[in-house]
């Protein structure tokens, strides 16, 4: 079983200490808590999570320390905002403690990184400081100043709902990833930001058939095979959820094939597992399955992800970057089951050494002249088993219209 990681996170300041005060009056303490509870939300699905405050209190440099060390935290991460004379200063920066160990200096620059990268406030770096918080606690400990309430800008910044979210989905981002890397869990899980280039359709229908899957699903497997070559996710961990998710097809649950949702997607609102009106109905194959690999691409955090032209109805932006490798994207999909991880893994080993003769798979991309509705268009290809393959999106980017013949797209081949 995975270690439960226990968290504390510790909002600065409190009750009668207000901590720095903005020019319009913002103080510290709230903006600390605010942040603090926003982590909470997102970090308890993942973690075990503490906080040394949960209100408006005042607590001693001491007690913020000792309650972390007596719940045995593995991590300690402080929240404060800054202040200089200089109402010019700005900018975020990390604190860890002298001579720290290399865990804690790991975690400093993962969370700084984070931070500035999703914010773009100066980045101040990470520094060495004697704080009690960091001196006391007996775990990889740092303090974060998020900005500076000194600065009239920074001030209303962090008086926006909007930037204390993206500070606090950066900071949970930052964390998860630390714990991952640091306790060698994924070591050996795959990563899914990546084009499985030995794996062919034919492979995954193979596959599928060998597992006595229903016709539909064995189909599906064109249309999982070219959208997630377009968008460089692993197909074979897509087509294998797929398969755990609806038992190849024959589903038996609320949901059933009429719903064309390849993996239990629920609607926008949520709902319960046992309603089948808590699940989305998509109107054909193609975007059900866009809308699953949409989910996927989230959580591995790929590029230009969240859309905004989605048809994944439960596209959280706090869920980027969740799960970028199998162990770490199965753990957050579904933490109730162990078993989950495993089945999916190694489902895509048996995708894996299914064997399919002359397959030539050529990564190369080529710019074809094709003819759609008595146009000539150049489009760019890729070359899979002897086939020159267009991606999707690329088509419908171009305001092509693409034939779904009963939800199969028409694959164009020359
Ligand atoms: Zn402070």
């Amino acid at each position: 079983m995975k270690k439960v990681w226990k968290v504390c996170i510790d909002p600065g300041h409190g009750g009668y200490d207000p901590g720095a005060v903005g020019i319009t009056g913002t103080q510290e303490k709230d903006v600390c808590l605010k942040v603090t509870k926003k982590i909470k939300k997102l970090l308890e699905t993942h973690v075990d999570i503490e906080t040394t405050r949960k209100t408006d209190e005042y607590l001693t440099l001491n007690e913020r320390s000792q309650f972390a060390n007596t719940i045995n935290a593995d991590l300690f991460l402080s929240i404060h905002c800054n202040s200089a004379t200089n109402n010019l200063a700005a900018g975020i920066e990390t604190f860890v403690i002298n001579n720290a160990d290399n865990n804690t200096k790991k975690l400093a620059d993962m969370v700084q990184t984070q931070l500035i990268n999703e914010t773009k406030a100066t980045n101040r770096g990470v520094k060495e400081a004697n704080f009690a918080v960091l001196r006391e606690t007996t775990m990889p400990a740092i303090l974060v100043e998020i900005g500076f309430l000194s600065n009239l800008e920074e001030e209303n910044k962090l008086k926006n709902d909007e930037y204390i979210n993206k500070i606090s989905e950066s900071i949970v981002k930052s964390i998860l990833t630390y714990l991952d890397i640091d306790s060698n869990i994924d070591s050996n899980s795959t990563f899914l930001n990546k084009k499985n280039t030995n794996i062919t359709s034919d492979q995954l229908k193979k596959w599928a058939k060998n597992n006595n899957a229903t016709e539909t699903f064995i189909n599906n497997a064109d249309i999982y095979y070219v959208l997630c070559h377009d968008i460089d996710i692993d197909v074979t961990f897509a087509y294998a959820q797929y398969a755990y998710e609806t038992g190849f097809g024959k589903y038996g649950g609320v949901v059933d094939e009429s719903f064309c949702n390849p993996c239990g997607l629920k609607i926008n609102a949520g709902g319960d597992c046992k309603d089948p009106n808590a699940h989305q109905k998509f109107q054909n194959w193609k975007e059900g399955i866009m809308a699953h690999i949409d989910h996927i691409a989230l959580y591995v955090g790929l590029e230009n992800y969240p859309k905004t032209d989605t048809l994944d109805p439960r596209h959280f932006p706090y869920l980027l970057g969740l799960g970028a490798t199998v162990d770490s994207i199965c753990q957050s999909w579904c933490p109730s089951n162990p078993n989950y991880g495993k089945r999916i893994k190694e489902m895509m080993e048996e995708i894996a050494t299914i064997n399919i003769n002359n397959t030539i798979y050529n990564n190369q991309k080529t710019l074809k002249k094709i003819l759609i509705n008595n146009e000539i268009k150049e489009v760019e290809c890729v070359m899979i088993n002897n086939h020159n393959y267009v991606k999707l999106r690329d088509l419908e980017s171009a305001k092509i219209k693409i034939d779904y013949q009963n939800d199969m797209p028409v694959i164009l081949c020359f």
